[in-house]
């Protein structure tokens, strides 16, 4: 293991030009019907869903880490949870989400269930954070509830960006494969959900790894885990935090309501 870099050694000081920008861009809030039209386990905790309808028109979302509110029926409650448009088709009016499978919840269970047909109500994304500047790198650190925003990232990028990311995930079966135009690096850490607050792994990967300047560091997943991540960053290797962006997705023994 590479001994711990110092804040002196690396950080994001020497980066040129303006610090990132994130921008908030609001959209009509639209409360959609949609319909489940496929859905496919892609690894063992993942499930893909296709959604469409009439409802997706004028569907936008300019961010990779936008998010959807979706409204679960069980009995008499309406559960709310938040999922990251995966991938949109404006022309066949198709939605794809990526679904964690872990040990329950209604969203989980939805998503265990579902089958072609069935209705699946949602609302925005009400806006999107969109983050600019001179960003050259990106560090991408989150665990498989942040896979398809870290998805969606990599694919998005341009040429002249580099991406980096970290991922924990429960299986060595669960990892990815993305395209992208970017040159990127993957890290794949295999850890038990049990210990998804757990954020050494992170740390000591991030230990081993050089920040160039103007290189953005986004952060999501289990909240600890997030919260762990980000206090290294700031502290143990001075990165500034205009250059984080950090979310917590969800916390262990939580209920995300
Ligand atoms: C902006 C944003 C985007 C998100 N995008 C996605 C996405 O694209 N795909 C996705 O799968 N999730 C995503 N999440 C996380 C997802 O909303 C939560 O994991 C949510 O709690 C799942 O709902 P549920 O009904 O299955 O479980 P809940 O009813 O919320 O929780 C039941 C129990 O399960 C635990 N739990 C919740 N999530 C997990 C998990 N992933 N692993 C293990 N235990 C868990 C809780 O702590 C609780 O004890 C996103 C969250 C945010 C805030």
């Amino acid at each position: 293991m590479a001994e711990a870099l110092k804040a002196a050694d690396f950080n994001t000081s020497e980066s040129t030009g303006e610090v990132p920008v994130i921008e908030k861009i609001m959209h009509e809030l639209k409360f959609r019907k949609l319909e489940v039209a496929h859905i496919q386990t892609i690894t063992p905790h993942m499930i893909r869903m296709v959604v469409k309808g009439d409802d997706l028109e004028g569907f936008t979302s300019l961010s990779p880490d936008d998010h959807v509110k979706l409204f679960l029926k069980k009995g008499e409650e309406t559960y709310k949870r938040d999922y990251t448009p995966r991938y949109y088709n404006a022309d066949k009016k198709e939605l794809t989400l990526d679904f964690v499978v872990h040990e329950g919840g209604p969203a989980t269970e939805f998503a265990l269930t579902a089958k072609p047909g069935d209705i699946l109500e949602m609302g925005g994304p009400k806006g999107s954070r969109r983050i600019s500047g001179n960003i050259k790198n990106w560090i991408l650190i989150g665990d498989e509830t942040a896979l398809p925003a870290i998805g969606r990232r990599i694919e998005e990028l341009s040429g002249d960006e580099t991406a980096t990311s970290i991922v924990l995930i429960p299986d060595p079966q669960d990892q990815q494969i993305f395209e992208s135009k970017a040159q990127h690096e993957h890290y794949w850490i295999h850890r038990p959900v049990s210990q998804s607050d757990r954020f050494a792994d992170v740390t000591q990967t991030l230990n081993l790894i050089e920040f160039m300047p103007n290189t953005f560091f986004w952060i999501a997943g289990e909240s600890s885990m997030v919260k762990g991540v980000k206090a290294y960053l700031r502290d143990e290797r001075g990165v500034s935090k205009d250059w984080i962006k950090a979310s917590g997705y969800w916390k262990m023994g939580e209920i995300n309501d």
